[in-house]
């Protein structure tokens, strides 16, 4: 028997969608592993979180609105997560895999003198025995990684590579008490948004991705931003287009970027490699705008639009913006 343990990631209770598809992969793993499914919400505005997070099939909920968390740097949150492990016992705990997550899970598996295994798509489990599947070397190689059963195990979960449900399971909400006599020293001066836009393109209901059919790096920021914009959607783009130097790293989708789910995928002058299919064939609905009808993409894409992109995408966002005028 093992339980399971989601760290929520949030800022005053505003929390991103890996933590909704870690609780509902908690369930999953809880069940095989014959444990239950715990989550952990600390700090400024984690009551109302906690709440919310009911929606999804947890059995308990570890909360307290602990000002100490938003004051000081990690500390308060690594004392929590130690708390929370211990009082639950040996433990798989998941951490979602953003730069916060990464520093945190370090730091847990010290303390818990606990196996890791970072950035993880999948699992397997097998007689009590987790594997993590972990993509390596930018996609290159897939590892899988066997955690030490019936012990601490750390994980850190890859935003948008496991499904949400939404199924309560009436989870209880139960306050926890921060270990005491700490005292932190390195308080949190300034918050800073990432400049990326990181987190927005694996937020986005909707992606306006670009690839080297757009020929340069203007069209990113004419043709696509304007329908980006009106869709209220984020811009994204194939490797073939960072590469080029045309738009920054952070904004490529695909085997060695990034991995986005959102509800609506437009995929302009690109071509649909393989590589660039892993990063987002989770997305709900995939257009495809694209002046050769037979480009691979076409066969995964709900919607193929064949044209030239410098004529259709201007025309396309007139009519989204008027329709919603
Ligand atoms: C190990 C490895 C990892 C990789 N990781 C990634 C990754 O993470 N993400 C990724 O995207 N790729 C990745 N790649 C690269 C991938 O194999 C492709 O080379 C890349 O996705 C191609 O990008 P593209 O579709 O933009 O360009 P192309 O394949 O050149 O396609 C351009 C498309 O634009 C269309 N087009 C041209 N002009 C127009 C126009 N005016 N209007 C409309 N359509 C037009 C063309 O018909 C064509 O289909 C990886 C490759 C390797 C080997």
């Amino acid at each position: 028997m093992q339980n399971v343990l989601v760290y929520v990631q949030h800022k005053g209770g505003h929390t991103p969608k890996v933590t909704f598809e870690m609780a509902t992969q908690a369930r999953v793993l809880a069940d095989k592993l014959g444990g239950k499914a715990h989550a952990l919400v600390v700090g400024n505005g984690a009551t109302q979180l906690a709440e919310s997070l009911k929606a999804y099939p947890l059995d308990v909920i570890h909360v307290n609105d602990d000002a100490d968390v938003d004051t000081f740097l990690l500390d308060p949150v690594v004392d929590f997560i130690d708390a929370a492990a211990r009082a639950i016992g040996p433990s798989l705990i998941l951490i979602p895999n953003t730069l916060t997550g990464k520093d945190i899970a370090g730091r847990i598996m010290a303390r818990l003198n606990a196996g890791i295994c970072a950035d993880a798509v999948d699992f397997k489990i097998e007689g009590g025995r987790v594997e993590a599947i972990m993509p390596k070397m930018g996609g290159a190689a897939i590892t899988t990684c066997a955690l030490k059963p019936g012990d601490y195990g750390v994980v850190t979960i890859r935003p948008n590579a496991f499904a949400v449900q939404a199924s309560g399971a009436g989870a209880t909400v139960q306050a926890i008490e921060k270990p005491s006599g700490k005292t932190y020293t390195v308080t949190v001066e300034k918050d800073i948004e990432e400049g990326s836009g990181e987190l927005a393109l694996e937020e986005a209901p909707v992606v306006i991705a670009g690839g080297r059919g757009l020929g340069g790096p203007e069209p990113f920021d004419t043709l696509l931003k304007p329908l980006a914009q009106a869709l209220g959607g984020a811009v994204g783009a194939s490797r073939a287009a960072a590469d080029a130097g045309w738009v920054p790293y952070s904004l490529q989708i695909g085997q060695t970027g990034k991995t986005v789910s959102p509800n609506l995928y437009i995929a302009v002058g690109i071509s649909g490699a393989i590589q660039h299919k892993v990063g987002m064939r989770s997305s709900g609905t995939i257009v495809a705008i694209n002046k050769d009808g037979q480009s691979p993409i076409a066969e995964f894409s709900d919607l193929t639009v064949v044209g030239d992109a410098f004529a259709i995408v201007p025309e396309l966002t007139k009519l989204v913006a008027a329709s919603k005028s």
